[in-house]
């Protein structure tokens, strides 16, 4: 979460940039969703009405909160986490479809099941710790996505103590949605970015948008203050996963916001953060939290066996040096010279 922020390196309302071949007007605005930042920039020629589509904006993903979000109580995803109601929504059925197939694509890596070892391992909404060794095997017998499945409307669980989680995925779903929404606008150019996940749709003005990759240092808080490198990009999306701004230490060890849903345990290798690019930010953001998960030579492995996907590494290497490895397709649209 926020490991990578969006760096408006062109800045400016009107594009006067030499490749422009006509003044393209361009809006923006910004704001705080989903307990995170966004920002969005826009071609606006038809001048719609700025403060009107941020409304909208911001409806919508009010909405979608409402529906998955494991921080409203009367969320769709809560109620059937607590069997309240076995019947989903269209957000709630689009992204467990897409999620039981991310599963599939990563051999198990990524499992929104997860849930109870995420409340066990203290990542869920009331932040407490209460793990414990002895829970591990019950725990264990809730997480599969093969034991929930939606059939004829309704969501139907293998065991009722089943949790769901969807933040691993959640927001780069958001990213999409709120895509469709300029989409249905009309709008050709946009960059839609909530929480350091993008979509850019076209270019801007003949240039690729510009994106700023942090460094994965743990005192690096402020997102975009020092970069690791910036990738240039057009009609695609862009996740990141990282272990380095959410995790906390007890006795000594540090524990990352990824389980590992075959071990029970918070993931633990050099991989500091994974950089996706896939056509929707959905899937870029779950196959970003599966890399995590598979560590640095398996999430090499399946990025070079999925040429759907780029990504951008950042590794530790023996001496605690940053290192980065990238698909080679995405070579030619990163800058490193900083
Ligand atoms: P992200 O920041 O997109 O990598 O998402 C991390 C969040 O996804 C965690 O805080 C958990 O809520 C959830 N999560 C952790 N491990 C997994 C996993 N293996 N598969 C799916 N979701 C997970
Ligand atoms: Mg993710």
């Amino acid at each position: 979460m926020n490991s990578l922020r969006l760096i408006i390196l062109l800045t400016g309302i009107l594009c006067f940039d030499s490749s422009c071949r006509e003044k393209t007007e361009y809006s923006k605005f910004s704001g705080f969703a989903q307990g995170t930042t966004y920002s969005m920039i826009f071609e606006n020629p038809r001048r719609f009405n700025v403060a009107a589509i941020q409304d909208e904006v911001e409806q919508i993903l009010t909405g979608f909160d409402l529906s998955l979000s494991l921080y409203v109580d009367s969320s769709v995803l809560c109620r059937i986490n607590r069997n309240e109601t076995d019947i989903p929504d269209e957000y709630f059925t689009e992204v467990f479809r897409r999620s039981k197939e991310i599963s599939a694509l990563t051999g198990g890596a990524f499992d929104v099941t997860v849930g109870p070892l995420v409340r066990a391992w203290g990542f869920g909404p009331d932040a407490h710790k209460n793990f414990r060794e002895t829970d591990r095997d019950s725990l264990m017998q809730l997480v599969g996505i093969e034991k929930v499945d939606i059939r004829n409307g309704r969501i139907l669980k293998a065991d009722p103590r089943i949790s769901l989680d969807f933040n691993a995925i959640a927001k780069g779903y958001s990213v999409d949605v709120i895509s469709r929404f300029f989409d249905r606008k009309g709008i050709k150019s946009y960059l839609v970015e909530i929480g350091g996940e993008i979509r850019a749709r076209g270019d801007r003005g003949g240039v690729f948008w510009k994106i700023g990759i942090d460094k994965p240092a743990d005192s690096n808080v402020v997102p975009g203050q020092d970069l690791q490198a910036i990738i240039s990009m057009k009609d695609r999306s862009l996740a990141t996963s990282g272990n380095y701004r959410r995790f906390y230490m007890e006795d000594g060890v540090k524990y990352s916001h990824t389980i590992d849903p075959k071990t029970g345990y918070p993931s633990k290798n050099r991989l500091l953060s994974a950089t996706i690019l896939a056509s929707d930010c959905m899937t870029a953001d779950g196959i970003a939290t599966a890399c995590m998960v598979m560590g640095k030579e398996r999430a090499i492995e399946f990025i070079e066996r999925n040429p759907e996907f780029d990504a951008f590494l950042i590794y530790s290497d023996d001496q605690g040096n940053y290192r980065t490895w990238i698909s080679e397709k995405l070579i030619q649209y990163i800058d490193q010279s900083r």
